[in-house]
């Protein structure tokens, strides 16, 4: 992920900061003026520390503090406040709009990149979103597979579960992995399904693994360990799809990323579409039996298939 990305996740973040600050002062100077008994525990409380320093009794000092907040809560209830009205409010309680929860990112610096980065990739690439309306079944009227099947009915089911696995998205929903040839429709459908989720207001991920496993790569390789958050970004997000797989280099570094990928959203239960141009044989042949065995128990299948290419083109050599 870019350092821009970055640094405009962060940014946003300590503005969340400072909104929650700002307000719990004005909430304190409005407190201070309505409820003077409020300001005056107040005033004892910011003692508690030279109290302590003066030798008095911690232990002591908590009991009393805990009263005193407890009563400051029952007279802001009796003022028509909510009880915590003076307490701090971050956006995420977490890491209390710091984006770090000790040494490690916090979930909501993570997803700020996600939806950043999403929002770049989606204008760096001029991804045009489709729409399920925008499929063309017509492509397919009287066409057949080479194993003899109408690529109607099976194109048209394949649209109706794109349809309602849109429609009925949520946080747990199933991984899907989309096979069949170039041009087939897997991508007109897959970003069709991105669109709908994004109006539901999820965090997607649209790439191609090759794209992705290289930025992933070159964070892993470069010294500023910093920036290395592309992975975790993935392993994280509400809903990826990864694009193209078989196309990017075989490597033993490129196949743990992607176990680990496939691996790690699978144990976190979080939906992931993989979209392939091989075949379930070519796929076996190409990747370790630890993701294959990943991929067949969870993932379900979705073959696009369109007309038997290969036998059209028999057909017109024999007019050539
Ligand atoms: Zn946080």
């Amino acid at each position: 992920m870019n350092q821009k990305i970055f640094q405009k996740a962060l940014q946003i973040i300590s503005m969340r900061r400072i909104k929650a600050k700002t307000e719990n002062e004005q909430h304190y100077q409005e407190i201070n003026s309505k409820i003077p008994e409020i300001a005056e525990i107040n005033y004892q409380l910011a003692q508690t520390s030279a109290r302590i320093l003066m030798g008095e009794d911690i232990e002591i000092l908590k009991r009393q503090n805990l009263q005193a907040q407890r009563y400051c809560s029952q007279l802001l209830e009796n003022h028509g406040y909510p009880p915590d009205y003076l307490d701090m409010h971050y956006t995420c309680p977490k890491c209390q709009d710091t984006g770090y929860q000790g040494n490690t990112y916090c979930s909501c610096l993570e997803k700020l990149i996600a939806s950043l980065g999403t929002a770049e990739m989606t204008q760096q690439t001029q991804l045009k979103l489709c729409n399920f309306d925008q499929f063309n079944l017509e492509y397919y009227q009287g066409r057949t597979t080479d194993d003899g099947r109408n690529c109607y009915t099976l194109m048209s089911n394949i649209l109706q579960r794109c349809r309602y696995y849109a429609a009925n998205f949520h946080a747990h929903s199933p991984s899907l992995l989309f096979f069949g040839d170039v041009g087939v429709g897997k991508t007109h459908l897959s970003l069709s399904i991105v669109t709908e989720v994004l109006k539901q207001g999820y965090e997607v991920i649209y790439d191609s693994i090759g794209n992705l496993i290289s930025r992933i790569e070159q964070e892993h390789f470069s010294r500023e360990k910093s920036q290395e958050d592309t992975l975790q970004i993935l392993l994280n997000t509400d809903f990826l799809i990864l694009d193209d797989l078989g196309t990017e280099f075989q490597t033993q570094f490129n196949l743990s990323v992607i176990y680990t990928i496939i691996n790690t959203r699978i144990n976190r239960n979080l939906p992931t579409i993989i979209s392939t141009n091989l075949n379930w044989k070519q796929l076996s042949d190409q990747y370790e039996e630890r993701i294959m065995s990943r991929l067949f128990a969870v993932y379900e299948s979705l073959e696009f298939r369109g007309p038997d290419i290969r036998l059209a083109k028999k057909r017109n050599s024999q007019y050539l």
